[in-house]
């Protein structure tokens, strides 16, 4: 059975883009998070590459915005810049009729200078890796105090990459009342522990194929 996006207590401003981008029908994955998520509730998301998880944080992340506010609102952890450029991309694509949500992506490789500067014009979004999130954090660069929604994306590679430590000092950071939804393909013990710590009473959603 398939769904459309326009059953969800989504912004007409949304529905109307997802309908501009051609997306109509929602994923499994979609269909099974994207109501819990909607509703604020913490939620582990088990799915494969390519299920279009993206778009169950993405949305989430845009829903909920006060674009008159200019404080980071969402925070997103990846494993690589790669991945948090793909990630940018994809929630630039589905906040295109919001042209004021400001998006900014905070990854090794580049100066830390520009990003700072980036933050001091302000942010509603920001996407990054561990160790650069982290570093902006120790620095005072970058300020959570109305962050609302916490996500962490390919959590399990971020383990394999070395970031456990950088993910627990980040979490010091991260304000107490807050949505918090972790996506990983695997679901390993060290994964069960971080969900353990960061999450509260977390629905978990396992989905198998691709849609
Ligand atoms: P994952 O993070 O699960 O690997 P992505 O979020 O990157 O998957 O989505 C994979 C691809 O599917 C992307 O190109 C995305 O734009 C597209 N996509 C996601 N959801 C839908 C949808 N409901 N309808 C059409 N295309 C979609
Ligand atoms: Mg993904």
């Amino acid at each position: 059975m398939t769904q459309s996006f326009s059953q969800l207590p989504l912004s007409a401003t949304l529905i109307e883009n997802l309908q501009s981008l051609d997306y109509v029908q929602m994923t499994e994955v979609q269909a099974q998070a994207l109501p819990e998520v909607l509703n604020k509730k913490d939620v582990i998301v088990q799915a494969k590459t390519g299920s279009g998880k993206t778009a169950v944080f993405g949305l989430g992340v845009l829903n909920q915005l006060d674009v008159a506010s200019l404080k980071v609102q969402s925070m997103v952890l990846c494993p690589t810049r790669e991945l948090a450029d793909q990630v940018a991309a994809e929630i630039r694509r589905l906040a295109r009729s919001m042209p004021n949500v400001k998006i900014v992506t905070l990854c090794g490789g580049v100066p830390a200078r520009s990003q700072v500067s980036s933050l001091e014009h302000g942010a509603h979004v920001v996407i990054g890796t561990p160790g650069r999130i982290q570093d902006h954090l120790d620095r005072g660069s970058l300020l959570l105090d109305e962050l609302n929604l916490f996500v962490l994306d390919e959590a399990d590679r971020m383990l394999d990459m070395g970031f456990q430590q950088a993910l627990d000092d980040i979490i010091a950071f991260v304000p107490k009342q807050r949505q918090t939804l972790l996506f990983s393909a695997t679901y390993p013990k060290k994964i069960a522990s971080i969900a353990d710590h960061v999450m509260q009473q977390p629905i978990m959603i396992k989905v198998k194929g691709n849609n």
